[in-house]
């Protein structure tokens, strides 16, 4: 079942380590894929060996309906978003070292750079720490996400999200871009000036015309 979602997750896997947002078998990504069921990566596992078959498909109490692996640990931080945020349908969460640089530097990435006003399409707020494979997690980045498709972890990483999973993913890769960049213009002991709100109005508008 799902065979066409379980591509995209993997294909999202594979992109996400090779932006450098994970090593390993860190993270995970999950998608919504009908009433109360859920695809997610499987625990403790690398991507680059991982095949459609070893997705979980689990439902809203991180049951496996249809697999053999165990599901991310994370799984029930997982679920709690997805039940908490309608509006969205995919999940990836990283341990990107950059964002989560920028995350002991402010409280909220600002939208500064034309890669998070683009993909993350609000400030990116950074959510206090809480352990990792407990529904915490979940509860904190729900609280913190506001309008923003990303929410940096304080001392663990980012999740991002979208409506799919290409909004999910742009909004990763797009975010440790613009972290990187701020991580480096602090260091270069630079003050980063605000835009014009207008302009940031208009760089919005241009990107949901962007693309094939
Ligand atoms: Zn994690």
């Amino acid at each position: 079942m799902f065979e066409e979602q379980k591509k995209q997750i993997l294909d999202a896997a594979l992109e996400i380590k090779a932006n450098r947002l994970i090593s390993l078998s860190g993270g995970n990504v999950s998608m919504r894929v009908g009433e109360n069921r859920y695809l997610v990566t499987p625990s403790g596992m690398r991507y680059e060996t991982m095949t459609p078959a070893d997705i979980c498909l689990i439902d809203e109490n991180c049951n496996v309906v249809e697999g053999t692996r165990k599901p991310s640990s994370d799984s029930s931080a997982l679920i709690y978003m997805f039940r908490h945020m309608p509006h969205i349908n995919a999940i990836i969460h990283t341990h990107q070292p950059w964002a989560t640089a920028a995350g002991f530097a402010v409280d909220e990435l600002p939208e500064f750079q034309v890669t998070i006003i683009d993909a993350c399409r609000n400030p990116v707020k950074v959510a206090p720490f809480t352990p990792s494979s407990a529904i915490g997690m979940g509860i904190l980045a729900t609280e913190y996400a506001g309008d923003s498709l990303a929410v940096i972890l304080k001392h663990h990483g980012v999740v991002a999200f979208g409506a799919d999973m290409e909004e999910a993913l742009y909004s990763a890769v797009y975010l440790e871009e613009s972290a990187k960049t701020f991580v480096l213009t602090k260091a270069m002991g630079v003050e980063i000036p605000p835009l014009d709100p207008e302009l940031v109005r208009l760089e919005k508008q241009g990107w949901e015309t962007y693309g094939q």
